[in-house]
C-alpha cells in the first residue's frame, strides 16, 4: 500500500501531486509518512499577550485582529497588523509576502497566532508569525502537539501550506494499519533500547499524543536512522576485509631499523608509538589498511607516516605522500630527503610546476623503482603517474580531498596500496564515525614534549598599537610573526585591499632596514611565493604577511606569534588551524585575535572558545554546535547531510548507541547472509534505492 503513488490518495491529484514531487521528492505514500515535521505548535498552553516578556521563546496566542495596513516604502514596505486579546495588544509584521497576507486576513475571525515575540521601542512585535484560524478541526484535532511541517511558495499556491500537508498525512494516517508499516529493526534490538514500533512512532511522530510519546517516538527513529547509516558504513568494512586482499608487511627490516638507531631526531611520543604500533598490525594482518590517524596540528604525525613509509619500503615496496598545497608538499620533501637521503632512500617531489623534464625523469625512476618515496600534490593522481609497485599511500589533510581522489590513488595498483588518512581537523566523534565510519581510526592525542600551551588574547581595532607594541618585543626577542588576513571568495577585492592596507600601515610601523616583512597570498605567482616562504623560513624577515594559503601544515618553529585580522570572519576550526602555526618550537607562543567592536553573539562565542582552550575537540564540538554538521569541512559530500531526523550536534548519544548495535550484528554475521537478518538487507536495498548519495561516503 505504501508504495501506491500520491495522486491516488485523497485530496491530492495530479496537479498537487506534481508539486510534491518536484518541491518535496514525495513520490509515493510512503515518501509522504516519511517527510517527518520540523517542529511542534505545544497546543496546550496559550498566552496572554499582557503575559509576554522578553525571555520567552516561540508561543503561542489567540485572539483578533483589530487592524491591518500596508505601510513604508520600497524596501521598507511591510505589512503591520494589530492583533489582540483580552488583555491587550501586539503587532504582527510581514516584508515578505504581505501582499498574499493582507489578503488573506480577516477582522472578526479568531486566530491562533505562533511566533517569537521580539521587543522593539518597549512595544512587542512578532515578524513573520503564523497564523491561522481556529477551525473546527483544530479545536477538535486530539493530539496535544501539533505537528509544522516545511512547505514551499509553490506548495503554498496549490493549498499546501504546513496545514495542508498535515491533512494529507493525517487521511494517510488514519488509512494504515501496522501491517503496512514494516519493522526494520529485529525484535532484540527494540527491547534492548526499549525502542517503540515503526507503525507506533510514524503516527506518533506527525500526531503525538503527549510530549512523552513524541519523544519516544523521534528516539526510535532517530535510533533507525543512525543504525542504518552506521551499518552500511561498517558493512562496507566487513565486504572489504573480506573481499580485498591486502599486502602482508610481516618485516620490519634495515630501513626502519636504521632510520630509528641514527635518524629519529627525538624521542617518539607514546601516542606516537601507539599509533605506529596499530599501523604495523594492520599493515602486517593481511587485510588492506583503511586507517584515518587524528592529531591536533603540530602531534607529530608527519613522522608516523614517515616511519610506516619506512615498513613498505622494508616489505620490497614503494610508496607516496599526497598534500593539498605546493608550499606543503615541499615542506614535507625536504624533511623526508633531509632525514631520509643519509639512509640511502630516494625521495621525489611531483607538483603542478614541476617540468615536463623533471615529470619524465621522475615518471621513467618509478617506474624502475629506483624512488622510493614519492611526494607531492594532486599531480600524483594524474594517470601518467605509474609506480613499479606501490603498497602504502598517504594523503596528509584528508579533508582537502575528495572521495575520488582517494579512489584514484587506491586504483595505482593493481592489488590496492594500504591507504593511511591523516587530519589534524579535530571533528567531533559523531561527525568522524559518521564521515570516516568505514575506516579504523587512530588518535595522536598526545603533543611532544617540552611545548608551552599557546597564549590567547582578544583585541579590538582601538588596541592596535598595544599589539604593534608587543610585536616589536617579540621580534627583539628574536622571534617570528604570522599576520593573516581573510580571503573569502565573495568579497575577494575587497579583501586583497584590506590585505594591501594592512601590510602599507605594517611597513609604516615596522620600517625597513630595521624590519622585514614578507607577504604571501594566492595572486603570486609559485615562485614568488616560494621566494618568499624561503625568505621566512630563514629568518631573513621577521614578519609574514598571508592570506590563509599558509593554513595547512607549515612548520617554522621559530615563528611564535600569529596575528589573526579580522577574526570574527573566520570559522572556529579554520581559527584553530591558524593558530597551530605557531606553538612548534620551545618558546612561549601567542595568538593575537583581531576584531571590530560590534561582534553578533556566535562570533563573540568563537573569540571565547579560542581563548579559553587550546584543545581542538573541545572547539570542534562547539564549532558543530554553531554551524550545524552542514558548514563543516568534508561533510558536503557525504551522506550526513541527508538526516532527516537525528542531528550530529545533540544526538550522540543516539548515534553511539546505535553504531554499537550495527557492530553487535555485523560480528555475528559480516555479510548479512543469516536468514533472520534478512529484514535489514531488503531495508538497505530499499534505501539504497531511494538515496543513490549514499553510495558516495567513505
Ligand atoms: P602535524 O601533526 O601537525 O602534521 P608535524 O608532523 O608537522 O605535526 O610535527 C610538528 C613538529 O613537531 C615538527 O617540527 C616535528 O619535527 C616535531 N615532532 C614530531 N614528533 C616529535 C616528538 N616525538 N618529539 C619532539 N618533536 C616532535
Ligand atoms: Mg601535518
Amino acid at each position: 500500500m505504501l508504495d501506491t503513488p500520491i495522486e491516488y490518495l485523497k485530496g491530492i491529484g495530479p496537479q498537487r501531486a506534481e508539486v510534491l514531487k518536484k518541491e518535496l521528492n514525495i513520490f509515493t505514500c510512503r515518501d509522504l509518512l516519511t517527510y517527518y515535521p520540523f517542529r511542534y505548535v505545544d497546543r496546550t498552553r496559550f498566552y496572554n499577550i499582557r503575559e509576554i516578556t522578553e525571555e520567552l521563546p516561540f508561543i503561542q496566542l489567540k485572539g483578533y485582529i483589530d487592524k491591518l495596513e500596508i505601510v513604508g516604502q520600497k524596501q521598507g514596505k511591510r505589512l503591520v497588523v494589530s492583533f489582540k486579546d483580552h488583555t491587550g495588544t501586539l503587532e504582527l509584521v510581514w516584508f515578505k509576502g504581505y501582499q498574499w497576507m493582507a489578503d488573506k486576513l480577516k477582522t472578526g475571525v479568531e486566530y491562533v497566532v505562533f511566533g517569537r515575540p521580539t521587543f522593539f521601542k518597549g512595544r512587542v512585535n512578532m515578524a513573520h508569525p503564523e497564523i491561522e484560524p481556529i477551525t473546527e478541526t483544530f479545536l477538535t484535532q486530539q493530539s496535544a502537539f501539533q505537528a509544522v511541517y516545511n512547505s514551499t511558495e509553490k506548495l503554498k499556491l496549490k493549498g499546501l501550506d504546513s496545514e495542508g500537508i498535515r491533512k494529507l498525512i493525517r487521511a494517510l494516517v488514519q488509512q494504515i494499519q501496522p501491517q503496512h508499516v514494516e519493522e526494520n529493526l529485529s525484535s532484540e534490538v527494540l527491547e534492548d533500547h526499549k525502542l517503540i514500533s515503526r507503525f507506533q512512532a510514524i503516527k506518533q511522530i506527525h500526531f503525538p499524543e503527549s510530549a512523552q510519546q513524541l519523544k519516544r517516538a523521534e528516539t526510535r527513529l532517530k535510533f533507525e536512522e543512525l543504525f542504518y547509516l552506521q551499518l552500511r558504513l561498517l558493512k562496507l568494512n566487513k565486504v572489504r576485509a573480506h573481499t580485498v586482499r591486502g599486502f602482508v608487511f610481516s618485516r620490519v627490516g634495515k630501513f626502519f631499523n636504521e632510520f630509528f638507531s641514527y635518524q629519529l631526531p627525538f624521542e617518539l611520543t607514546n601516542a606516537q608509538k601507539r599509533v605506529l604500533k596499530e599501523i604495523r598490525v594492520d599493515m602486517g594482518s593481511g587485510r588492506q589498511m583503511n586507517r584515518l590517524v587524528q592529531g591536533d596540528v603540530g602531534s607529530g604525525k608527519t613522522l608516523v607516516a614517515l616511519m610506516s613509509m619506512l615498513l613498505a619500503i622494508d616489505n620490497g615496496f614503494q610508496s607516496c605522500l599526497m598534500a593539498p598545497t605546493e608550499i606543503l608538499a615541499r615542506q614535507h620533501f625536504q624533511t623526508f630527503k633531509d632525514l631520509l637521503s643519509p639512509i640511502g632512500l630516494k625521495v621525489e617531489l611531483l607538483t603542478g610546476s614541476s617540468s615536463t623534464k623533471e615529470r619524465k625523469r621522475i615518471h621513467a625512476s618509478l617506474l624502475t623503482g629506483e624512488t622510493n618515496i614519492l611526494i607531492g600534490t594532486h599531480a600524483l593522481i594524474e594517470h601518467s603517474v605509474q609506480f613499479q609497485n606501490i603498497g602504502l599511500v598517504v594523503i596528509d589533510e584528508q579533508h582537502r580531498f575528495g572521495v575520488e581522489q582517494r579512489a584514484k590513488l587506491r586504483d595505482k595498483n593493481a592489488s590496492p596500496p594500504h591507504m593511511l588518512i591523516m587530519t589534524a581537523t579535530p571533528i567531533p566523534r559523531t561527525l568522524a564515525m559518521t564521515l570516516y565510519g568505514d575506516l579504523d581510526t587512530s588518535l595522536i592525542d598526545e603533543m611532544p614534549p617540552g611545548r608551552k600551551p599557546i597564549k590567547t588574547q582578544h583585541f579590538m581595532e582601538t588596541q592596535r598599537l598595544r599589539v604593534f607594541g608587543f610585536l616589536k618585543e617579540q621580534i627583539t626577542l628574536g622571534r617570528q610573526i604570522y599576520i593573516v588576513y581573510p580571503l573569502i571568495k565573495e568579497s575577494e577585492k575587497l579583501d586583497y585591499q584590506n590585505l594591501q592596507q594592512g601590510y602599507d600601515n605594517l611597513i609604516h610601523e615596522f620600517p625597513p632596514p630595521q624590519y622585514q616583512v614578507s607577504i604571501v597570498h594566492g595572486q603570486l605567482s609559485n615562485e614568488q611565493k616560494e621566494f618568499e616562504m624561503q625568505r621566512f623560513i630563514k629568518n631573513e624577515t621577521q614578519i609574514m604577511v598571508a592570506t590563509t594559503v599558509i593554513e595547512v601544515g607549515v612548520n617554522i618553529p621559530n615563528a611564535s606569534v600569529m596575528v589573526i585580522e579580522s577574526a570574527e570572519r573566520f570559522g572556529l576550526s579554520q581559527l584553530h588551524q591558524l593558530r597551530g602555526r605557531v606553538g612548534r618550537g620551545s618558546d612561549q607562543s601567542y595568538c593575537i585575535l583581531m576584531t571590530g567592536y560590534k561582534l553578533g553573539p556566535d562570533s563573540r562565542l568563537r573569540m571565547e572558545t579560542m581563548v579559553r582552550t587550546n584543545d581542538g575537540f573541545e572547539i570542534s564540538e562547539v564549532d558543530l554546535k554553531l554551524r550545524g554538521p552542514g558548514d563543516i569541512e568534508g561533510t558536503q559530500q557525504s551522506g550526513v547531510l541527508d538526516l532527516k531526523l537525528a542531528n550530529l550536534a545533540i544526538d550522540g548519544h543516539v548515534l553511539q548507541l546505535a553504531r554499537q548495535s550495527a557492530q553487535t550484528l555485523l560480528d555475528e554475521d559480516p555479510l548479512l547472509e543469516l536468514e533472520k537478518n534478512k529484514v535489514y538487507t531488503t531495508h538497505l536495498i530499499l534505501q539504497q534505492k531511494n538515496r543513490p548519495n549514499w553510495s558516495k561516503i567513505g
